[in-house]
């Protein structure tokens, strides 16, 4: 890594020497202003890896080397660090009260700062979610101040949980173990000029499609120490490292020093520490969340991705990459096998396997004695007519409560809303309370400081603002609100079982660093009955005393706009069935919604996986959507409406002039006009989106390239993606 002069002000930038070259074209070369590191900085393949992502993701080699090895990772970071604290506790207690905060962001480090007392920066806007302008703002309101600290160098070891070693694989297991280190240990050649074989070995890629349960944890544990046995290394990608504690505690245990473990969470120096011994081949195995694919390992002889279906693999900045993709181009120039495993894989995913990109291993039962759960469907029309109906709990699902707890059992309940209610609407004009910043209706929240005091938040920006009890627009006082939030369904239960402890895992109750944890190591000691919580709770925890799962207000996972949105409740609803009934009693699990005639509730209800991925498969196939062809999304944001509409208007005009004039190329490529997108504004800026279909996504690439190479007016930001997880 050196420093080079550049342009005609011969500006100092960074580079990278990538190749040396004895003859040049040039004529007028400049000297190498100075060396910063002398030792490689990245492996040859991470630099093909950037010419590839060039390609793919229309970004440059510069960003994408950035991408594959931060600027963070390459220095020592400080042993000090900025760091906050609160001016004077009490008055900050006080604004959380009275509502004088005016965003959630603000609120959340108040929060955070009450608990922890000191936090550095860094630590702040991750765990909250914050840019450091929130922790600027706070300052000139009094509320906090910066000072510098010392910081941690030591690496924390992942907490390790007490659990039994599996002693011996059963049938299944053994037999996708074997199958797998064969496909892995395929192709070795050990005489030919491995030089010239690399750049043709073919894709290895296979399925382990496991329900939840089967034990697939082991099988990728067992496949590991065979890898390293070979002198190989092994990547395993996990969706987020906060929510997957038993995984790296069951890998720690397992490999101890010779693994990594790489998260958002570490401090520049740790991060720079981890980097540093994997660069040096000092670590065998490297276990992360999303960027770890792209650790500097040599000689990989397996890839993992645990949970392969989940959202998290897609990173939501430039370049837009896909853990999926890049796995699979390090798999290739590595000749390494990628192993995908999940009890819902993406039906692309499942897909490859059908046309024999891969392979698949299945393991059809439980790996502990126990039989999947039963579920109930609860259709919550009935409900009305019960004078007790709280709006939250079926009859059927307080039956079951009741008989789990006196048991000693514990409880488990999803919904996909935080907050008190959804919307807040007029009864009489039918006026929605929205957003300012954003087109989106405000959600109704408890405020956890002041137990009687609401305040309404808009999940998109953060505002907050005091609850409205007279419609502004007809001045009739019947503001009525609707839909189920974590904090409602808190409420009711502690209202039917006064005798029993809910914990309330969402957004709003994980502030800080170590708030997944506690929580769920909490109810893991059965320090409460029931757990309530949104998405997050549904991942690959194992509570072997949980025997009730409730499934509340299934309807709102459905229809969101979303084309991925019912795979998406599919996989939610299969995952949160999975967590009841691990031990050896049969499991509950209770659906409840108003609309339960749909395909995915019955399949899902059925834990039918195929008969899930059939009807899928047939709307994805009349849709054109991927597996059957791909979506290129273009999106323009900015302040002035007719400015962002005229840039997309623009976009248009350009690559359809390029389509139309090269018909023959462009062959099953369709190009649609620009429109409002279905979110049209959001913190304050107006969005218009633009679609380009194809059946070939180098195809879409090739044109967004061309486009991000058109400059944009001042004031429009244009992102470009293709096959978004969200269209909104
Ligand atoms: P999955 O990741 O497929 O959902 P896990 O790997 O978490 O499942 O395994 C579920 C449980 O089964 C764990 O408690 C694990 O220790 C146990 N288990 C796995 N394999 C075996 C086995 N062969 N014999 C007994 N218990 C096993
Ligand atoms: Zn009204
Ligand atoms: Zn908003």
């Amino acid at each position: 890594m050196v420093e080079v002069p550049f342009g005609h002000g011969n500006s100092l930038r960074r580079a990278v020497i990538s190749a040396e070259e004895n003859e040049t074209e040039f004529k007028d070369l400049k000297r190498i202003a100075k060396v910063l590191i002398s030792q490689p900085v990245y492996l040859p393949d991470q630099i093909e890896l950037a010419k590839e992502m060039k390609r793919r993701y229309f970004c440059s080699i510069g960003q994408a080397l950035k991408t594959i090895s931060p600027p963070t990772v390459f220095t020592i970071g400080k042993k000090s660090a900025r760091a906050c604290s609160l001016t004077d506790r009490d008055i900050a207690e006080d604004m959380l009260c009275d509502n004088l905060l005016t965003s959630l962001q603000q609120q959340r480090v108040v929060e955070m700062l009450l608990q922890v007392e000191t936090a550095s920066v860094q630590e702040i806007t991750q765990a909250c979610q914050v840019t450091p302008s929130v922790l600027k703002t706070l300052e000139r309101k009094g509320v906090l101040k910066f000072f510098t600290k010392n910081i941690d160098r030591e690496f924390k070891q992942p907490e390790i949980w007490p659990e039994a070693e599996v002693e011996h694989l059963n049938q299944d297991q053994e037999k996708a173990v074997q199958g797998i280190l064969d496909l892995a240990t395929m192709n070795e050649t050990t005489d030919v000029d491995f030089q010239q074989s690399k750049k043709i070995s073919k894709l290895k890629e296979a399925l382990l499609f496991g329900v939840t349960g089967s034990g697939k944890t082991e099988v990728y544990l067992r496949v590991a120490e065979q890898m390293l046995e070979y002198g190989k290394t092994v990547i395993i990608l996990v969706p987020e490292i906060s929510l997957t504690p038993l995984m790296i505690s069951r890998f720690t245990k397992k490999f101890g020093e010779k693994i990594a473990v790489l998260h958002s969470r570490l401090t520049a120096t740790q991060r720079f520490e981890q980097w540093q011994s994997i660069l040096s081949q000092d670590k065998q195995i490297v276990v992360g969340a999303r960027s770890a694919i792209f650790a500097p390992l040599k000689n990989i002889g397996l890839i993992i991705i645990d949970e392969e279906q989940e959202s998290s693999y897609r990173s939501e900045s430039t370049p837009r990459y896909n853990a999926h993709e890049i796995a699979r181009i390090r798999a290739i120039q590595q000749n390494a096998l990628l192993l995908l495993g999940s009890a819902t894989p993406a039906v692309e995913t499942f897909f490859r396997t059908q046309i024999g990109k891969s392979v698949r291993f299945e393991l059809p039962h439980r790996a502990k004695p126990a039989s999947l759960p039963k579920v109930h469907l609860c259709q919550m029309k009935n409900e009305f007519a019960r004078d007790d109906f709280d709006g939250v709990f079926s009859r059927q699902l307080i039956q079951n409560l009741r008989v789990t707890f006196a048991d000693g059992g514990q409880a488990m309940l999803f919904l996909n809303r935080r907050g008190l209610t959804s919307t807040l609407q007029c009864k009489i004009c039918g006026f929605v309370v929205k957003c300012d910043n954003c087109e989106v209706p405000m959600t109704r929240h408890l405020n956890r400081h002041y137990k009687h005091k609401e305040r309404l938040i808009c999940h998109y920006c953060g505002k907050i603002i005091p609850v409205i009890t007279t419609c502004p627009l007809c001045g009739s006082a019947k503001m009525e609100s609707s839909g189920l939030g974590t904090q409602r369904v808190e409420q009711a239960f502690a209202k039917l079982f006064p005798e029993y402890k809910a914990l309330r895992m969402d957004f709003d109750t994980t502030i800080g660093t170590d708030a997944h944890q506690k929580i769920l190591s909490q109810f893991g000691r059965k320090e409460a009955d029931c757990l309530i919580g949104t998405q997050m709770i549904a991942k690959g925890h194992d509570f072997p005393n949980v025997r009730t799962v409730g499934i509340l207000s299934v309807d709102s996972m459905l229809n969101t706009g979303n084309f991925k949105s019912e795979e998406r409740a599919f996989q939610l609803i299969t995952q949160a069935a999975g967590r009841s009934g691990r031990s050896d009693i049969q499991g509950d699990v209770f659906i409840q919604g108003y609309n339960l005639i749909n395909h995915v509730i019955k399949s899902a209800s059925a834990q039918d996986y195929i008969e899930f991925y059939n009807s899928e498969m047939e709307f994805r196939m009349r849709a054109k959507f991927i597996p059957f062809g791909n979506i290129g999304l273009a999106l323009f944001q900015g302040l002035n409406e007719l400015i962002v509409n005229s840039e997309a208007d623009f976009m248009y005009e350009y690559l359809n002039n390029i389509i139309q004039s090269n018909r023959d190329f462009f062959s099953n490529t369709m190009i649609y006009s620009p429109a409002p997108a279905p979110i049209p504004r959001l913190r304050k800026k107006y969005r218009y989106r633009l679609i380009v279909k194809s059946d070939n996504i180098l195809k879409i690439a090739q044109l967004f390239t061309l486009e991000s190479r058109r400059k944009m007016v001042k004031g429009v930001n244009r992102s470009l993606d293709i096959n978004p997880e969200h269209m909104l």
